[in-house]
Parts: C-alpha cells; sequence; structure tokens
C-alpha cells in the first residue's frame, strides 16, 4: 500500500451524462469517474436504459489532493479471491440493491444462511489470530472484503451484533470458559445475542443506567428495563450492563452479563417502527438470574468493556461503496422520473456525488492510520456524523424527486420501485442516533478533536 498525493481531474459526468449509453460507458470503468481502484461501482444505468436522460454532459474540472491508496499485488489478488468466491457463493436471488433492499423481518432465514455460508468459508474470522484459527487480514484487507461484499450486494447477517461485537470483546476480556462456550456458536449462527445497553432514561447518557444486578443466593439477579434492542426478539442471549454496585460512581457500579433471554425473568416486547417492521425490542428483566461464569470481566469492570465494544462499532470504506451505488441509483432514478432536466435536481445529485467520494477519502485516510496501527480516535465521530447526515440528504432528495409518488408507502401498488426509496428515508432518520447521535458526535469533535471548550 503506497500513499501519495496526487492531482487528479475528476469526472463526475459519469453520473449526469446526457445519453444513456455514454453513462453507461463511463460506469463501466471505476476510474472514470475518478474512484480510486477497486472501487468501479456497478452501476443501476447499466442494466437498464433510462428512458429520460438527463440533459449535458458536464465536465467538471476538479483538482483535489488526496490521499491515494495504491494497493499492492497481494491486495490486489486478495481482492479477486473476495469477487470469486461471492461469485461462486452469493446467488442473484440474494443480492440486494443500495437502498431499501434490505427488509430484516421477511429476511430472517436468508440472513442466517448467509451468515452459516460465510462462517464455513472462513471470512468471519479474517481478522483473528492465525491461532485462533483466523487470517490476521490488514485493515486494508478488511475493508477490501468488506467493500466487495458490499458492492455485491450481500445480505446483512443475522448474528451480526454477536460477531462483530462481542466475539471479538469476548476474545479480549473473556473467560477461557466464556471464549470456548461462546465463539464458535456465535459464528456459526446457533447462538444468537442482542445487545442490551440503552435503557428508557440511558441511551446518550449510558452511564446513568439504572438497571441492577444484586447477588442473591450465589447468583446475579437482575430488575430494570433496556429499549432499543435490535434483534432481541430472536436473541438467544443478551450482553447487557446492569449496576451491580449502588454505592459507586456512575461508571465504576457497573457489570457486563451475559443473559439468557429464554428465561421465565426476561420479557421482550417489539417497538413498531414507522417502517411497519419490528426489529427493535424492549426487554423487561423481573428477577432474571446469571450466574457468575457469564459476567465478562471483574464485577464493576463493565464500563471499560462496555468501551471495547464501542470500538469495534466502525464504519468505513464498505459504506463509501454503499453510498456510491446509491447515489448513481439516485441518478437514474432522477432520470427515470422526468427530474434529469431540472438545474437543481442536477447539482444536488452532483453533490451527492461529491459528498460520497469525499466520504471515501476520508475512509481512505483512515484506513491508512488502522495500516500503521493507530487506533481509531475521537476523529471516528466524524465518519458516523458524516456518513448519516448524508444519507438523509440522500434518501430525502429521492423522496422528493418522486413528487407526488414520494409519499406512497412502501407495498403501495403505485409506489416507484416498491416504495425501497421511501423505506430508505425511514430507515435513515435512525441512523443519526443509533450508535452515539449527531449531537453527541457534534460534542465529541468540538471538544476532542477540535479542542474546542466543554459548554457544560
Ligand atoms: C435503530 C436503532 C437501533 C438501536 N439498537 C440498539 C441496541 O441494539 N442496543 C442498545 O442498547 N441500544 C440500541 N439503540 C439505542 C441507541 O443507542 C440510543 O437511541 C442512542 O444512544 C440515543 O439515546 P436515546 O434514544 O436515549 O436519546 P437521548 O440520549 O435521550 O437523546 C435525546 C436527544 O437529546 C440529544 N442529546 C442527548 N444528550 C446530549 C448532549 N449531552 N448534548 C447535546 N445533545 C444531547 C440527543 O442527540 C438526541 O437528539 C438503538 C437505537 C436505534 C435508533
Amino acid at each position: 500500500m503506497a500513499i501519495s498525493t496526487i492531482r487528479r481531474q475528476e469526472n463526475i459526468s459519469a453520473i449526469l451524462s446526457r445519453e444513456g449509453e455514454q453513462g453507461r460507458e463511463s460506469g463501466r470503468d471505476g476510474r472514470a469517474n475518478g474512484a480510486s481502484e477497486g472501487t468501479a461501482v456497478e452501476r443501476p444505468d447499466e442494466r437498464e436504459p433510462s428512458r429520460f436522460p438527463l440533459i449535458t454532459n458536464v465536465r467538471l474540472p476538479l483538482i483535489i489532493d488526496a490521499v491515494d491508496l495504491g494497493f499492492t499485488a497481494e491486495e490486489q489478488a486478495f481482492r479477486l479471491e473476495v469477487r470469486d468466491w461471492l461469485d461462486r457463493n452469493l446467488p442473484s436471488e440474494w443480492r440486494h440493491r443500495g437502498v431499501g433492499g434490505f427488509r430484516e423481518e421477511e429476511e430472517t432465514d436468508l440472513q442466517r444462511q448467509w451468515q452459516r455460508r460465510l462462517h464455513e468459508a472462513g471470512w468471519l474470522k479474517l481478522a483473528w489470530p492465525k491461532q485462533a484459527g483466523g487470517r490476521e487480514a490488514t485493515p486494508v484487507m478488511q475493508a477490501i472484503y468488506q467493500e466487495e461484499t458490499e458492492k455485491a450486494g450481500a445480505p446483512i447477517i443475522l448474528g451480526r451484533l454477536g460477531v462483530s461485537l462481542l466475539a471479538p470483546t469476548l476474545l479480549v476480556h473473556g473467560s477461557q470458559w466464556q471464549k470456548d462456550t461462546y465463539v464458535e456458536k456465535i459464528l456459526s449462527g446457533d447462538l444468537n445475542f442482542c445487545q442490551g445497553f440503552s435503557e428508557p432514561d440511558a441511551g446518550s447518557d449510558l452511564a446513568g443506567l439504572r438497571a441492577r444486578a444484586e447477588r442473591r443466593d450465589g447468583h446475579w439477579v437482575l430488575n430494570g428495563q433496556k429499549t432499543w434492542s435490535s434483534g432481541a426478539h430472536y436473541a438467544d442471549k443478551s450482553f447487557l450492563l446492569a449496576r451491580s454496585d449502588a454505592e459507586a460512581e456512575p461508571h465504576k457500579g457497573i457489570s457486563f452479563f451475559l443473559v439468557d433471554m429464554h428465561q421465565p425473568g426476561v420479557e421482550v416486547r417489539r417497538i413498531r417502527q414507522m417502517t411497519g417492521g419490528g426489529e427493535f425490542c424492549e426487554i423487561f428483566l423481573s428477577n432474571a438470574v446469571v450466574e457468575d461464569r457469564d459476567v465478562v470481566g471483574e464485577p464493576g469492570a463493565g464500563w471499560k468493556i462496555a468501551m471495547t465494544v464501542f470500538g469495534f462499532e466502525r464504519g468505513g470504506l464498505a459504506q463509501a461503496a454503499r453510498f456510491e451505488r446509491v447515489v448513481a441509483e439516485l441518478a437514474v432514478l432522477a432520470r427515470d422520473r422526468g427530474a434529469g432536466a431540472d438545474v437543481t435536481v442536477r447539482q444536488k445529485v452532483a453533490q451527492a456525488q461529491i459528498e460520497a467520494h469525499v466520504f471515501r477519502l476520508n475512509g481512505l485516510r483512515n484506513l491508512t492510520k488502522a495500516q500503521h496501527g493507530d487506533a481509531p480516535g475521537p476523529e471516528a465521530s466524524l465518519t458516523k456524523l458524516y456518513w448519516s447526515e448524508m444519507d438523509k440528504r440522500i434518501q430525502e432528495m429521492a423522496v422528493g424527486v418522486q413528487g407526488p409518488y414520494g409519499a406512497l408507502a412502501p407495498g403501495s401498488p403505485f409506489a416507484v420501485e416498491d416504495g425501497r426509496w421511501q423505506y430508505g428515508w425511514m430507515w435513515a432518520q435512525a441512523e443519526t442516533i443509533y450508535a452515539g447521535s449527531s449531537e453527541i458526535q457534534r460534542n465529541i469533535i468540538a471538544e476532542r478533536v477540535l479542542g474546542l471548550p466543554r459548554g457544560r
């Protein structure tokens, strides 16, 4: 991987081309729209010719200074290996498009099967140490893998919270018994975990959580309420924070429990969302029992372990690939809805393309840091803030270009593209809340990246 400063002429006309044909040609080569190697986006206009081509082929010379990752021959070979495996193992009917293609409730079986397939092929241990059966993939290789799966439209996996958050946390903080008992089952999908951190009055201010854990008859007994727990309705267990020492300072009296969700002391209620789905749940704990062996780390060390969990909640190049695809689809939508000649729409599409590209460059910068062994710092908040706010703008525009049709719900017989953009718009509203709301990210950026004085 080489890092160099480049001066490059950007051509954003690939997405705003006059002729559908011309757009198809530029879309075939990712480099044609200024993307670096390996970022070739399969443009939707490769699949279907446009009925409403945008008017002019505007070539905007845009000179930029950027970090450029030139991939090594080994990394290129790895990319081809991933692509080849996906070609052979990801059936076309499992692939989704960039927006609204994934509807969690309708596809749990598919997500379960996909997870098993990835696990059997060893992909879920890509970054793991060799002695733990992994491949010790570098951050660049991990990013390549994620990007390729995203570009292929791979479904998400059912046990993603366990796989991406809990399993690596157990490798760091878990007892040998916990590693032996849980890790393989988490990866294979035999055991699904949900995350029980947030409470009705403790979200951003997680240290204010009130669920309590008491010692009784040689067990831990838990009482309280959790909320917004993704996938709790199909989870076998939860990794959950509860206050085990009421006298200690807020951050210090918290423990990290692995709670059996199938016991009588646990009730799960699904929360109805505006999408019509109910992927998030409330969890009510009424004398739920946890054995000592299911406490991760020492009692009272839960906050530190939760911070490890948050460290694994990262976005990156995979998201960049997703947004590039979404913007390309947005351009086709605008053209197909007859809005391609509208100057405002054209400017917004171009702006969205630029934002997606800036996001990729920032991802490459973060990747460069990771490749040099630097842990992600508070600047990870920039990534979260950027993509979630950008996605909201893109989705809003997509609904807007549909005119009155934008108001139709997914499933309506007259909805454009089965209402997948409306579905995407509804989902995007959650993105600036989960994994740290935009306001919280701005506070972190202000105080810890820019060094501004604390406002409170
Ligand atoms: C789709 C989705 C999935 C989720 N999945 C899970 C899950 O699986 N497990 C889990 O434990 N949790 C989950 N959550 C919960 C999520 O972590 C919280 O919603 C999030 O942390 C915000 O907390 P809150 O909802 O309590 O809002 P609050 O913290 O009450 O915030 C309300 C508003 O006040 C603002 N605010 C709060 N504090 C400050 C401040 N100091 N300065 C400025 N503004 C502030 C916030 O930005 C927000 O706009 C999920 C949430 C969503 C939306």
